[in-house]
């Protein structure tokens, strides 16, 4: 399902629910079941629907608040709140920390945006005043260097990367052993990825990770592949430590619905990409996501 559709469903149950005269079990109960249609229908477990059900029935008492309470409001925020706690999600396995030195590997299929994503990472420290670098191990794709070496020359962050040499494992030790010399805080290698879960793309993530035995591994996905996101995300995972995850292309036509899936399973979604341009990069937080959620 679409985000915004879900979104528009739980706002329009909300707003019946205000538009009635008074708030009795009967509206409330109606408004809980047109949310529970919308997740449902959004592909949400039935055992999460049906916890938050029981939840707000439990928070919104209606007998126990005064007339002069506003039901109202105490339901949307209940509603809010336990949208927020389903859509959490995890914490990631490290967070890098300015000053010292952190290794980041980026992986993830072709196309989902993960060297654009890199050098937004990079973009986003630098201007926070940390000291990123970009590597390129992507030997696979044909310009994938001079894509990574363009968007690098843009940021003014230095990177490193060969058109001669064809083996991965090789560059991304050369690249993390030079900028680990010239004192970067936060280097980051763009790995290969490919239209298909390969068992020599795993293969090769793999070998890319013992070699450089990178402090976090980040996922990218893009946001609109929808259903595919959980099985791909756990293929991903069974063959590198995957510490957190970005979502790409939260922008614009994106249907999200890779998101929502993703914020499900309790993915650690550390940041979101909302757009081609380098600044287009937001760190993610429930809160606002279920604010624009609901519109
Ligand atoms: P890679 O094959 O995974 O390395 O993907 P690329 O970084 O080359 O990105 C593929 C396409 O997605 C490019 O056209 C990017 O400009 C675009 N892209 C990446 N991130 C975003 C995003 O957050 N929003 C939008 N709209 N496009 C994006």
């Amino acid at each position: 399902m679409v985000l915004a559709q879900l979104g528009g469903s739980i706002s329009r149950a909300l707003q019946q629910m205000s538009n009635a005269t008074i708030i009795d079990e009967k509206v409330l109960n109606e408004c809980l079941n047109e949310i529970t249609r919308a997740l449902l229908q959004a592909d949400v477990q039935f055992k999460l629907v049906r916890d938050m059900q029981t939840n707000i029935k439990k928070i919104v008492n209606l007998d126990d608040l005064a007339a002069g309470h506003n039901k109202r409001k105490i339901i949307q925020q209940a509603i809010f709140n336990e949208l927020c706690k389903m859509l959490d999600p995890g914490k990631p396995s490290f967070t890098p920390k300015k000053g010292k030195t952190s290794v980041v590997m980026f992986v993830g299929l072709q196309g989902s945006g993960k060297t654009t994503t890199c050098t937004k990472y990079a973009y986003y420290h630098q201007k926070k005043g940390w000291k990123p670098a970009l590597v390129c191990a992507d030997t696979f794709r044909a310009g994938a260097f001079d894509q990574l070496k363009q968007n690098a020359t843009k940021a003014k962050i230095p990177f490193y990367g060969s058109y001669m040499e064809s083996d991965p494992v090789k560059i991304a030790v050369e690249g993390v052993e030079r900028f680990k010399k010239e004192n970067c805080d936060l280097i980051i290698v763009d790995t290969s990825g490919r239209h298909k879960q390969e068992a020599a793309l795993f293969e090769e993530m793999r070998q890319v990770s013992e070699a450089t035995k990178p402090d976090l591994v980040l996922f990218v996905m893009d946001s609109s592949i929808g259903q595919a996101a959980f099985d791909q995300a756990q293929a991903f995972k069974q063959s590198v430590a995957v510490g957190a995850v970005i979502v790409t292309k939260m922008d614009g036509h994106a249907k999200g619905g890779g998101a929502l899936k993703l914020l499900l399973t309790k993915s650690p979604v550390i940041f979101i990409g909302t757009g081609e341009h380098m600044d287009e990069f937001e760190v993610f937080d429930v809160k606002p996501f279920v604010s624009r959620l609901l519109g």
